[in-house]
């Protein structure tokens, strides 16, 4: 009963009101988002970024209807992982290089596009793709941040800029792909790079002028200079040695939250710099606030609560992953909680007022700790968790039980939808580190990435979770991990795109599949739905690439360079789908002589460092990137002009020059063309 009269609620009162006033994104259609049913105003949906709509024409009787609307080129091979906005009629969506995208949201017209103009060199900063996740709207504005650290704000009727600020130091590798929120008339914003070896923050700036109004990092700077917070300087005390030469991470690049009634704003924060705490804090320590859940106010910064769900992280246990505000019923009571399902692999349950742990429970393969102590709220670690003693493979691994890929939570069946997933880690202490500037700096002996075959893919799920209950109700096994984040509706279904190109609407109470579509390249994004002239659409981003590229190994879908779209369904379109193609691999010829082992094995080292995170583990590229193995022979000539002198670098290739000596880019190339030799004895094997 309690379910059902919230979902009436939801249903009924205010979407009547909000259905077709036209007004603009004001401060009170955000706190009423929830509840505006055509619409989809805020990157969750809601301000509790629940991703439940309360619209119901499409549901599990007609879903099999389901057809084309329209859809859209988004002008991109690489990796699509925005959730798309929209108001008054009009879709806002991001693609690579933080271009933004204004089309009708009835025919997929475009209004407007605007195109920030990254310098392509940039895209050595970004640790996983040049991708962002998707804009902020409020009073006439839209609100993106930008993979080099800008925030812009551009006038939603035409698309033209009104301001831009530097959001990061520009000479250090910080990244955006995340996106904003808008909350109290404050745009906030955070970044990336703690892979690189930065110190994480999250901002808040004036959304009319776009002025500074406060800064919160979320991990200590050098003692010696002032504390910019007292909980800079509470958390000081948890960090040993000169933590802050390597940054110290705790980047806060995806999720956000806010509760209007507690007036919290809920900040997830990211992992160490470098991920092995040994190399960071030689000492120990908790290292506060990496790997934690932050109260904020939303006027000032000021921290209220936290809570730290891996202590002294070593594995890359981000919790910038999503957080549900939801109010549920536990133990009798009816609790006001904040619901997470972190990389760590445990499902957590707070009191979001306070910040009490009221439960904390396994939901996928969890290797590193046994459990959550309840009495101390920290996890009890295995004997083996630290790699103390060589290397141990773990579960999870850096990618995460769960990822960014959002979830999303529906108050009819109780369920949290999670694109979950288990792919173990080989970690391995490097006891040779040296900080590399504009590198990735992991303290992870290269050995990890320096492979000469592609791992196979790890088997995910979608996961319906019961939080109450703490336990699985239902899930739906893939042969792929990297799946797209999850959709819940009022007509009873649960939408999810696969890492192998298809999009899948499923029964929301019992994971039945009821409609399935193919697309022709990877979806990560996460659906959504609104409402026009009475016709419900659903909308996805479909593109394939993003950190995906170096853990899969191979592109689920076998696309190469496959074009991204932004593809939206109806009920009786008449118009069929027809998945994209991907581009034809080039030819591969045989190359003259054979590399020189010595300088193979020592390629493999440097492309491992260097090169493996954009264009795959073992040279087999994500589909995305291109495929090395396959290069023409223009490009096998120019290998020093290309790597160290930006031959390429308006194509998206940027320079390495500081970071690798010609030398190396020849061991890199005989590398490569090792790996191209076995690919031709295979596939002459074949004939
Ligand atoms: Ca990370």
């Amino acid at each position: 009963m309690r379910r059902a009269s919230g979902l009436i609620h939801a249903l009924f009162l205010p979407a009547l009101l909000a259905a077709q006033d036209g007004r603009q994104v004001t401060d009170k259609a955000l706190r009423d988002a929830g509840q505006t049913a055509g619409e989809w105003l805020t990157h969750g949906r809601d301000y509790a970024e629940t991703r439940f709509s309360p619209l119901n024409s499409i549901n599990a009787g007609n879903v099999k209807r389901l057809g084309l609307a329209w859809s859209f080129d988004m002008e991109t091979t690489r990796g699509l992982e925005a959730t798309p906005l929209v108001a008054e009629g009009v879709i806002y969506a991001t693609g690579s290089w933080s271009v933004v995208y204004a089309l009708d949201a009835r025919t997929g017209e475009q209004r407007w596009r605007w195109d920030p103009e990254v310098d392509r060199a940039y895209g050595r900063r970004a640790c996983c793709d040049v991708v962002n996740r998707g804009v902020a709207l409020f009073d006439g504005k839209v609100f993106a941040g930008i993979i080099d650290g800008r925030l812009a704000a551009l006038d939603a009727a035409t698309g033209q800029p009104l301001w831009q600020v530097q959001t990061t130091d520009r000479s250090q590798p910080y990244t955006i792909t995340g996106a904003p929120r808008v909350v109290k008339g404050k745009v906030i914003i955070g970044n990336g790079g703690a892979e690189y070896g930065v110190r994480g923050y999250v901002s808040a700036y004036e959304a009319a002028t776009g002025k500074l109004a406060w800064r919160f990092y979320t991990v200590p700077g050098d003692p010696s200079k002032p504390f910019e917070s007292p909980a800079m300087e509470r958390a000081a005390k948890t960090w040993t040695g000169e933590w802050w030469k390597g940054g110290g991470g705790g980047t806060p690049w995806d999720s956000f939250a806010y509760d209007p009634a507690a007036d919290l704003l809920y900040v997830g924060t990211g992992n160490g710099a470098p991920w092995d705490r040994n190399l960071r804090s030689p000492q120990g320590g908790d290292n506060l606030y990496l790997s934690s859940i932050l109260a904020l106010r939303p006027d000032s910064g000021e921290l209220v609560w936290h809570y730290q769900t891996t202590p002294g992280d070593s594995w890359d246990y981000t919790a910038v992953q999503q957080m549900i505000l939801a109010d549920i019923e536990i133990g009798g009571k009816r609790r006001q909680v904040l619901m997470q399902a972190p990389k760590n692999g445990f499902f957590y349950v707070l009191d979001r007022r306070t910040g009490e742990l009221l439960s904390a429970d396994p939901f996928v393969k969890v290797t590193w700790a046994t459990k959550v102590d309840m009495a101390t709220g920290r996890p009890v670690e295995t004997r083996e968790a630290r790699y103390e003693q060589g290397m141990q493979l773990l579960w999870p691994g850096p990618s995460g039980g769960h990822n960014w890929h959002s979830m999303s939570y529906h108050p009819r069946t109780g369920l949290v939808y999670i694109p979950a997933q288990e792919e173990p880690f080989p970690y391995l202490r490097d006891p040779n580190f040296t900080r590399r500037k504009e590198a990735w700096n992991l303290g992870i002996a290269n050995a990890v990435l320096a492979i000469d075959e592609p791992p196979p893919g790890s088997p995910a799920f979608l996961l319906a979770w019961d939080p109450v209950a703490r336990k699985e109700r239902w899930r739906v096994p893939y042969k792929t991990i990297a799946n797209g984040g999850t959709l819940a509706t009022a007509g009873g279904l649960v939408f999810q795109g696969t890492a192998d190109g298809r999009f899948i609407a499923y029964d929301a109470a019992k994971g039945e599949k009821l409609w399935e579509v193919s697309l022709g390249t990877g979806v990560m994004a996460a659906p959504i739905t609104y409402q026009l002239g009475g016709r419900q659409y659903v909308s996805v981003l479909a593109g394939w690439g993003g950190a995906q590229s170096l853990v899969v190994g191979n592109n689920a879908t076998g696309a190469y360079k496959a074009p991204g779209r932004l593809w939206t369904f109806t009920l009786d379109s008449g118009k069929p789908v027809v998945p994209v193609k991907g581009q034809q691999r080039p030819a591969l010829t045989a190359i003259d002589g054979t590399p020189d082992p010595a300088q193979v094995k020592k390629g493999l080292e440097f492309y491992g460092a260097n090169c493996a995170v954009c264009h795959g583990l073992a040279a087999s590229s994500g589909g995305s990137i291109a495929d090395l193995r396959y290069s023409a022979p223009s490009v096998l000539q120019d290998y020093r002009g290309i790597v160290l002198e930006g031959d390429y670098v308006k194509l998206g290739m940027p320079s390495f020059k500081g970071m690798l000596t010609a030398e190396e880019v020849d061991a890199i190339r005989a590398f490569v063309l090792s790996q191209r030799a076995k690919l031709l004895k295979a596939s002459a094997s074949r004939r």
